[in-house]
């Protein structure tokens, strides 16, 4: 500013007027310039001010930590988001050392980025952790720029407090960790399939599933389906698409893979659809996977034992029907035949009874042994259960019969030989029943019933012979049904009765004995004798129950009637199915005798040869404690069992049977004149009685009596009696 003009100043200027004016305007100008320098000047600083508040006030509330530090490494700038961070007053804060305020662990890190900050002018990005005044270390991510202002240099700094999202992290981290744990505790592998890369992630339970190192892998969709066993493939294909398409809400598989080793891997995979699409397609798939090879392996070998016969390892009924079933839906298909062969041993239950189940066992087994050979690999042998097997025989022509009686009697042939089974010879035919598709049948069951059917009759055709199934087998075969399932209850019901037959003296002419001879009043059928029911009691088991009902029956009667008849002994018929139990056998007895009352000598029991001819040592301890009772012992129907007459010797028997069909013509046919000598001579040489059965006319009766036979049984004496007419007939005489 300029003084104002002194008074001498004024006197000279106005001296000078025209100069004057001019210098006027001069200064007007000048006044004008000045006084818009002025404004200028004003206006910038407004501006500056304005610029400098608009910056601070931007930095301050950047949501970022900020702050700059020169080449000393003394803060020189910051802002409210860096010092909350740090919890520093502002005052602690100026020209403080910032490196000072990373974690002393941090600090290599740190001078390391701002070295290369400067060095190479790049922008640089690191996490390291602040040292907060109240010693908190908080993490942050920062970004560090170095700059040159007006020949200072200077870095700035902006971070980010992460604490949050590395917490996030971390147990994000602990969570996977934790899983993973337990993945691997339960062996569990976990995949996620992302269908959008296609690429299926595996963490490091796959790699253990697969015996590869650990570590976590990828894959491609298509990889993983390649490694799938060909075999299951489809399978899995089909429960992928299932599970993508929605059509099931998991994805369950199960299916085998290849393991590093090359070995096969069973793995049960369990997944959904994770994420999808806003328009539903899905864009990933998650689940787990676990090693089930133990397990497939416990249901293989359990399926194989369901399926297989244990004893002969041949497969079991459930498989034979399984694969006629498969059969006859090809066979419907190829307009090809099935033949089906029910094989039942003819004797197998008296050798099982007589000798034990260790024999028993070892000849089923040689019997699926020689069965094998008659067969084609692609036909079934199987075995039904006890001494029954059955054949399928498949890809026959659309007749079949050819075929199957080409193999049903190659069967004949190999079974006709004997078995050795622990030493002893055994022979063993067979009888079967044949059934053909489409004739006799269109499906598993009504075939196996067909075959079964005739395998009863080619039983009742004298056996070891075959029969093919005829309509009319199946009347018969009801009937057989039939009885078995009346049986059962005609003893609770009370429909068993006893008939006894006479057995009389040929010296005296008088009555020595009965026989008890079992009946069965039949409520609709009325009265059905043993031949028709006694099979099937044996093949049931019925004949154990049965048998002591017939013995303790018998033993009252005749105890009774011994009262009015003086001496009178009873014989009872005995069968296989009880004398297999030797123990029970003998406790019924001592019951029956103890119950009624008559004396152990009075009771005979009648056993058939083939019975006894097995297993003799133990027949012999059981009859041996039997005769010690008292108890008597005859062979029934004598001479039709064909067996070695050396164990007669041996037994503890008292009398001879000498079967009807000897007797029948003995007075006209010189070699049934023969055996019936020579049975009673081999009789009285043991010193036995001998019994004809069967004498139904005066002169059969007449050869017996002169040849010396002792006692007989037949209607030439009396029919088999109800007990009233038994009495009616007999007590009137005495
Ligand atoms: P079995 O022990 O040889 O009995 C003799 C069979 O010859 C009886 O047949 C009898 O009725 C019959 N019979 C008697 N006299 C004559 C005759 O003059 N001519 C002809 N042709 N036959 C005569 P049944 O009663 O039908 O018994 C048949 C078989 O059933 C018996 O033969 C026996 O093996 C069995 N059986 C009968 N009752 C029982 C029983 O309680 N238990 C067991 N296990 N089997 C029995
Ligand atoms: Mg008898
Ligand atoms: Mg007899």
């Amino acid at each position: 500013m300029r003084p104002p003009p002194s008074d001498t100043q004024k006197q000279s200027v106005l001296g000078n007027t025209g100069r004057n004016a001019d210098l006027v305007t001069e200064l007007t100008r000048a006044r004008q310039q000045v006084q818009s320098l002025e404004e200028r000047a004003r206006q910038a600083h407004l501006a500056y001010l304005r610029e400098t508040v608009l910056h601070e006030q931007s930095v301050e509330t950047f949501p970022l930590a900020f702050a700059i530090w020169n080449r000393l490494g003394r803060l020189v700038r910051w802002n409210g988001a860096f010092r909350r961070l740090v919890a520093y007053e502002a005052q602690e804060l100026a020209g403080r050392d910032l490196p000072g305020l990373i974690h002393s662990e941090d600090q290599p890190v740190f001078g390391d980025a701002i070295a290369r900050a400067f060095d190479r002018g790049e922008q640089m990005q690191i996490q390291v952790r602040l040292e907060a005044k109240n010693g908190e270390r908080i993490p942050i991510d920062c970004r560090l720029r170095a700059a040159r202002v007006a020949r200072e240099e200077y870095v700035f700094l902006a971070a980010e407090d992460i604490r949050q999202s590395l917490s996030t992290e971390n147990d994000l981290r602990r969570a996977k960790e934790r899983l993973d744990l337990a993945l691997s505790a339960s062996s569990l592998a976990l995949w996620d399939w992302d269908l959008g890369s296609d690429t299926v992630y595996f963490n490091e339970g796959w790699a253990a599933l697969l015996g590869a190192p650990l570590r976590e892998a990828t894959f491609s969709g298509d990889e993983v389906y390649a490694l799938c066993h060909p075999d299951d493939q489809e399978r899995y294909d089909r429960a992928v698409s299932a599970a993508l398409q929605g059509a099931r809400a998991t994805f369950e598989c199960e299916y085998r893979t290849q393991k590093m080793n090359g070995e096969w891997m069973w793995v049960a995979s369990r997944g959904k659809v994770t994420q999808r699409k806003d328009n539903g397609d899905p864009k990933r798939l998650t689940g787990t996977s676990a090693d089930i090879t133990a397990r497939k392996e416990a249901e293989e070998r359990a399926d194989f034992l369901a399926t297989r016969d244990a004893l002969t390892g041949l497969p079991n009924r459930l498989l034979l029907l399984d694969r006629l079933e498969q059969g006859v839906s090809n066979a419907a298909r190829k307009r090809t035949g099935i033949g089906v062969l029910l094989v039942d041993l003819d004797n197998f239950k008296t050798i099982n009874d007589s000798l034990g189940h260790d024999i028993g066992d070892d000849l089923l087994c040689q019997v699926g042994q020689r069965l094998a050979p008659c067969l084609r690999v692609t036909d079934t042998l199987a075995r039904l259960g006890g001494d029954e097997f059955a054949v399928v025989l498949e890809n026959l022509d659309i007749d079949g019969q050819r075929g199957t009686q080409h193999v049903a009697e190659k069967i004949l042939h190999a079974m006709a030989a004997p078995f050795q089974v622990h030493g002893h010879q055994l022979n063993s035919s067979c009888s079967i029943g044949i059934s053909l598709f489409p004739a006799d049948g269109r499906d598993a069951n009504a075939l196996m019933r067909a075959a079964d059917v005739a395998m009863y009759d080619a039983k009742k055709h004298g056996r070891n012979t075959y029969k093919f199934f005829a309509q009319e087998m199946n009347a018969r075969a009801h009937e057989r049904l039939a009885i078995e399932s009346y049986l059962r209850s005609a003893l609770a019901r009370d429909e068993l009765r006893l008939y006894f037959q006479p057995r009389v003296g040929f010296a005296r002419n008088d009555l020595l004995g009965v026989e008890a001879l079992l009946r069965w009043q039949h409520p609709q059928r009325g009265l059905i004798g043993p031949d028709k029911f006694i099979g099937v009691a044996e093949d049931s088991g019925l004949i154990v129950p049965i048998g002591e009902w017939v013995l303790t029956r018998a033993c009252q009667q005749v105890r009774a009637w011994q009262r009015d008849l003086g001496e009178l002994k009873v014989s009872v018929n005995v069968s296989v199915g009880q004398i297999a139990d030797g123990e029970r056998l003998f406790s019924a007895v001592t019951r029956a005798l103890d119950d009624s009352g008559l004396a152990p000598d009075a009771l005979e029991l009648e056993l058939t040869e083939s019975l006894l001819m097995m297993q003799v040592d133990e027949k012999v301890t059981l009859l041996n404690r039997l005769g010690k009772l008292g108890v008597s012992v005859a062979i029934d129907d004598f001479g039709t069992g064909y067996s070695s007459l050396s164990y007669l010797k041996r037994l503890p028997v008292d009398a001879l049977k000498i079967d009807k069909s000897f007797v029948k013509d003995v007075e006209v046919d010189m070699h049934d004149t023969a055996i019936v000598r020579a049975i009673l001579a081999l009789a009285h040489s043991l010193k036995l009685n001998a019994v004809a059965e069967g004498v139904e006319t005066a002169r059969q009766h007449a050869a017996l009596r002169s040849m010396g036979c002792d006692e007989f049984q037949g209607y030439f004496a009396s029919p088999p009696l109800p007990a009233h007419e038994f009495e009616e007939r007999y007590f009137a005489r005495c």
